[in-house]
């Protein structure tokens, strides 16, 4: 079974993101438990806890079908103490809303070295900031997203992923998202089945299906390799269809949230009608 959804609204409250998602024919959906651009949030409510989990209990949502992303503040490998300090505080907060919101997983985007750090010394700075949130709480998986490698951005290469994994000590509890436009901008070809082989045989080799707990599914503005984060609907960009119906097909990505971030929202319920198609579902 594929779940194919979006990243969906959570304006006016978590429990509004699984209505969402249901409207738009979703069978997974990403959130954001609290304002993804800034850096405190109140606690989640007691009552916003109960019926986030009762509507997803209703609409037919298992943990294994949400990838709540955290803040886009955030940065695991701050070279300074104080700011990396202020990273974890709030990446701890951002696992701790989806303990209380029974969810299984949080993505994440690794980290950068701001170019005062070099990228090994920020990589263990991230295994390390992601063990000791691990540390400080139960049952939620620490799911990296790989990047395009803008800026100092880390985690671009899925050497780079493996090299974080290597030092996370409870390996039961980290995992990879790949997003598609991520991935191509970062130089991994996706146009063909042939490619798409290639770069998913690469993954396997050097990270391993088995860390993979989600995927995002966007098309590229960009061409290949240019390190430049601009997705667009499924299909309109430089990586195609062809892509989206190799994953579609592959057993491999069943059982975990597959998630478009693609611009125009209205065509969301469109889109994950032909994925539904495409995988036979
Ligand atoms: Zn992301
Ligand atoms: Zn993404």
């Amino acid at each position: 079974m594929k779940y194919f959804g979006a990243h969906v609204s959570a304006a006016g409250g978590v429990s509004n993101a699984p209505r969402n998602a249901h409207e738009i024919g979703a069978t997974g959906f990403a959130l954001f438990t609290k304002n993804q651009r800034q850096w405190v949030a109140k606690p989640l409510p007691q009552s916003e806890i109960a019926a986030f989990r009762e509507t997803c209990r209703q609409l037919g949502y298992a943990p294994r079908q949400i990838l709540p992303h955290d803040s886009y503040l955030i940065n695991l490998g701050h070279p300074d103490p104080e700011a990396l300090e202020k990273s974890r505080a709030a990446f701890l907060d951002e696992m701790q809303r989806c303990e209380q919101l029974g969810l299984d997983r949080l993505n994440f985007h690794p980290g950068s070295h701001l170019d005062r750090s070099s990228a090994q010394a920020t990589m263990d700075r991230i295994a390390e900031s992601i063990n000791w949130a691990l540390d400080r709480t139960q049952g939620v998986t620490a799911v990296i997203e790989n990047t395009a490698g803008q800026g100092s951005n880390l985690g671009s290469s899925f050497e780079q992923l493996a090299y974080i994994i290597d030092r996370v000590d409870d390996k039961s509890r980290v995992g990879v998202c790949i997003d598609t436009c991520h991935a191509f901008a970062a130089g991994y070809d996706l146009r063909t089945a042939g490619a798409c082989d290639r770069t998913f045989d690469e993954l396997e080799r050097t990270v391993g299906f088995r860390y993979l707990r989600g995927m995002h599914l966007n098309d590229a503005m960009k061409p290949l390799a240019s390190r430049i984060d601009r997705h667009a609907p499924l299909g309109e960009g430089m990586i195609g269809m062809e892509c989206f119906r190799y994953i579609a097909r592959d057993r491999r990505f069943d059982g975990i949230p597959l998630i478009m971030e693609t611009p125009d929202e209205d065509r969301w319920a469109e889109e994950i009608a032909l994925l539904k198609a495409m995988a036979g579902e």
